[in-house]
């Protein structure tokens, strides 16, 4: 990447979300003048979290760090310290409260296996076998857990999530979630995670601490005065948008959030509980103060509402079925086509990325133009 004198800016970075912030840092780093543009009034993206009354509140979900990436681990240990929080969440069905993920503590819940041989046993006689890979989320669930687990631990909760029925949705969304056969409550397996003690908004401040920032500022909306301020755009918001949905409009899943302030000092018992059944219209509660081991007299929790996106709502979940990746291919095609421009993130790349892959995904990249 040369610096030429025609640009104020070697790069307008649009997104201050951990995309943004990461390339931002990388190529500062190394010398190139960023300009970092954000339309909502703070950082973060959807990381972002905020005290109140004296508890940090994830505002856009929970928001768990985990990683196998070293690299990932030693860029993010540079800007913030992590506690040893370690997530392990809890499924509530009618009233009942199950482990999650699926282990032997999940199996000892739901038909009284105390081995792994008769939890074993139990999953060979539940299990669906097909003469065929899994063609969606409900044979692979089938196939994989059975129709005990897939009741009650899956389809209500899934449902809810994407808004879709379980036989529509892709297979790969429950590979996610891990499968064991020992009283391992851990929902990752990754050897390094925690929440920053700090939080994730004092993480991305660090990371562009000396580089200029605007925030409540659309790219898309003064697109050509930024165009000729800087030699690269590296756009983290959705690619659709920036095509001005010349292929059609990507679906996204979007939230709502409802607080609750109460007066106690434990509602929960745990961070996240999720509500599996279908009754339920929310998909699960957060009780913040769990994340760092507040011990503060009242608490606050966030029941989350999942809603099929509208315009002016936040995207926050790709949908990467095969209606939505045909269409990504196509505005894919024009992205390559694009020389000024390159797209990364979560919704950059449509992708369903956790916060370490978003990561790794911006240090390649920026790595990548340092080179150019
Ligand atoms: P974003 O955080 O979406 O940031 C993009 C930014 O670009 C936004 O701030 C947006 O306002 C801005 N922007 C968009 N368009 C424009 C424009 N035209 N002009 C200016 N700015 C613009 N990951 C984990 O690792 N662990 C978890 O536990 C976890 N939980 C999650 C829970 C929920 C509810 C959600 C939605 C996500 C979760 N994630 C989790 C994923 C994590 O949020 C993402 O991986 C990460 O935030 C991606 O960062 P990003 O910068 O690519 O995108
Ligand atoms: N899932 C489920 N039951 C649960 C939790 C998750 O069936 O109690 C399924 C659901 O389909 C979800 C997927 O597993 O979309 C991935 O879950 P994860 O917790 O990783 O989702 P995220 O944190 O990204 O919302």
């Amino acid at each position: 990447m040369r610096r030429t004198r025609k640009w104020e800016y070697d790069a307008a970075v649009v997104g201050a979300g951990l995309t943004g912030a990461a390339i931002a840092q990388r190529l500062t780093e190394h010398g190139k003048r960023c300009l970092v543009l954000e339309k909502r009034p703070h950082i973060a993206g959807n990381a972002y979290d905020v005290e109140i009354d004296g508890i940090r509140v994830h505002r856009y979900g929970a928001h768990i760090f985990h990683t196998s990436d070293r690299r990932v681990w030693e860029y993010v240990s540079r800007f913030a310290e992590f506690n040893h929080y370690i997530h392990a969440p809890l499924a509530n069905y009618r009233g009942r409260v199950y482990n999650l993920p699926f282990n032997m503590n999940t199996f000892a819940g739901l038909w009284g296996t105390a081995s792994p041989e008769a939890a074993e046993e139990k999953l060979r006689e539940q299990r669906v076998v097909y003469d065929h890979a899994p063609q969606n989320l409900e044979e692979q669930a089938l196939s994989l857990a059975g129709r005990d687990i897939y009741e009650t631990l899956i389809r209500g909760y899934t449902e809810k999530q994407w808004g879709r029925p379980c036989t529509q949705l892709p297979a790969f969304l429950i590979r996610r979630l891990p499968f064991r056969f020992t009283y391992d409550n851990r929902y990752f397996s990754d050897p390094y995670q925690g929440i920053p003690t700090d939080g994730y908004t004092r993480l991305v401040e660090r990371m562009l601490d000396g580089i200029e920032l605007r925030l409540e500022t659309d790219y898309l909306s003064q697109r050509s005065h930024y165009d000729s301020l800087a030699e690269r755009i590296i756009f983290t918001g959705p690619i659709d948008a920036f095509f001005d949905y010349a292929e059609g409009r990507l679906q996204y899943r979007t939230l709502r959030f409802e607080d609750e302030h109460l007066e106690t000092p434990n509602r929960q018992g745990t961070a996240v509980m999720n509500y599996t059944d279908a009754e339920t219209p929310f998909t699960r509660i957060i009780e913040h103060k769990h994340f760092v081991f507040g011990q503060q007299p009242n608490t606050i929790i966030t029941k989350e509402y999942p809603l099929e996106w509208m315009p002016e709502a936040e995207p926050y979940y790709p949908i990467n079925d095969a209606g939505n990746t045909a269409i990504l291919e196509r505005y894919l095609d024009r992205a390559r086509a694009q020389t000024k421009v390159r797209f990364c993130g979560r919704l950059g790349e449509y992708k369903y990325y956790d916060m370490d892959q978003a990561i790794g995904a911006a240090l390649t990249l920026a790595d990548r133009i340092l080179k150019e």
